[in-house]
């Protein structure tokens, strides 16, 4: 529901106002397309830890030099099933969109495709870049490591990052199943709303500067860590992932961040992403996805996971989505924008 604080915008034209923020910028008109995808798709679909709150951050590391908006990636190495791309201080989902062609040409004449890539740039959910491998017919995995903002597990100072791992399968008769998560009990961008709404989190969410525990998302910000979820099985999991998006890639571990001091920059590291088609294994593959799904959903499960997130685009596409008013106004200035640009490109604004 729209609340008086809130702007409501086509899903069209917050498209049209990412592109412009980010053209403006300095990014590539190539580049453009993928990075402005994933952030309208998080903000369509409810995911607002990575939407338009990450916009500024993407701006902010493409003025400074962060991060490189007009970089082309490039393909350093290429198998029967593996390929290494070096994002060459550009993005991950840059990267990915350039390799897919090749990754989709490898799945089905090998039945597995890899892809490795280094020197890249995330800063966004990890769902956008596999649901639709999964909506072609593939199993997908992927995780991307992020800069230091997790403790390790016994000790007190971040080492990794939070990093997201994401999996996808297609569902017969169905959107793919997906699932998207941090290796932290909430993911930085939660905690980043908490402390510009000036809340409080839940206990377990993060430490401070000194390594005690903390309720303050500013605390854990400045200085602090978060916490991996399930305590040390969440902690390896995103010692796997450092493994996996960085060793393996090429790429930089979350401790090596070396990114500058002040507002928020997108995280440099790397992205691993492992497609299967399950046509190349055996038989009956749909049929056993339905039965194990259908089994979860006789045992009680209210939902599955991406769910909300499907039901949410829905409603983003027959209504548009709300944008609250002080995220509406960053996202105007950004573009360049005044007060009544929306409007003027024929979307409704209200
Ligand atoms: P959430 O805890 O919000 O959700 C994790 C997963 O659990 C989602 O797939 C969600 O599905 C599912 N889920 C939640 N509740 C239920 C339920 N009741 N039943 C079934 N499934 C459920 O995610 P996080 O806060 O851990 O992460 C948020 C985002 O942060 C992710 O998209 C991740 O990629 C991103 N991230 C990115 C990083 C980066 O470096 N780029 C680093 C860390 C995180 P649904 O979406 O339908 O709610």
């Amino acid at each position: 529901m729209k609340s008086s604080q809130s702007k409501r915008v086509s899903v069209d034209d917050l498209e049209a106002l990412v592109r412009a923020a980010l053209s403006r910028a300095g990014m590539a008109p190539d580049n453009v397309g993928p990075v402005a995808a994933t952030i309208v798709a998080c903000e369509r679909d409810g995911v607002k830890s990575h939407g338009i709150l990450r916009l500024a951050g993407f701006v902010h590391s493409l003025k400074i030099g962060w991060a490189d908006g007009t970089a082309r990636p490039a393909i350093t190495s290429e198998t029967a099933s593996l390929l290494s791309v070096d994002a060459r201080n550009g993005f991950a989902q840059v990267a990915l969109d350039v390799a897919t062609p090749r990754l989709l040409a490898m799945a089905e004449a090998s039945g597995v495709a890899v892809l490795l890539t280094r020197n890249s740039h995330h800063f966004a959910a990890l769902w956008p870049d596999i649901e639709p491998f999964a909506a072609r017919g593939l199993v997908a995995l992927t995780c991307v490591n992020s800069k230091k903002r997790m403790a390790a597990w016994g000790g007190g100072r971040p080492v990794t990052g939070t990093n997201a791992i994401a999996f996808a399968t297609p569902r017969p008769g169905h959107p793919p199943l997906v699932w998207d998560q941090s290796s932290s009990v909430l993911s930085q961008g939660d905690v980043l709303l908490a402390a510009n709404e000036g809340r409080a989190v839940a206990p377990g969410v993060g430490c401070d500067a000194f390594g005690q525990p903390t309720t303050s998302a500013s605390d854990i910000l400045d200085g602090g860590a978060l916490l991996p979820f399930g305590g040390s099985k969440g902690a390896s999991l995103a010692v796997m992932v450092e493994i996996l998006a960085a060793a393996l890639t090429g790429g930089r571990f979350g401790f090596e961040d070396q990114s500058p001091a002040g507002p928020t920059t997108t995280s440099f590291g790397g992205q691993f992403l492992l497609l299967i088609n399950p046509g190349r294994a055996q038989s009956g593959f749909d049929e056993r996805v339905s039965v194990l799904v259908a089994a979860i959903l006789d045992a009680g499960a209210s939902r599955l996971p991406g769910d909300r997130r499907y039901r949410q685009r829905r409603i983003s596409a027959a209504e548009g989505i709300d944008v609250d008013a002080p995220a509406y106004a960053s996202l105007l200035s950004l573009a360049g924008r005044s007060g009544g640009a929306v409007a003027q490109t024929g979307g409704q604004v209200s």
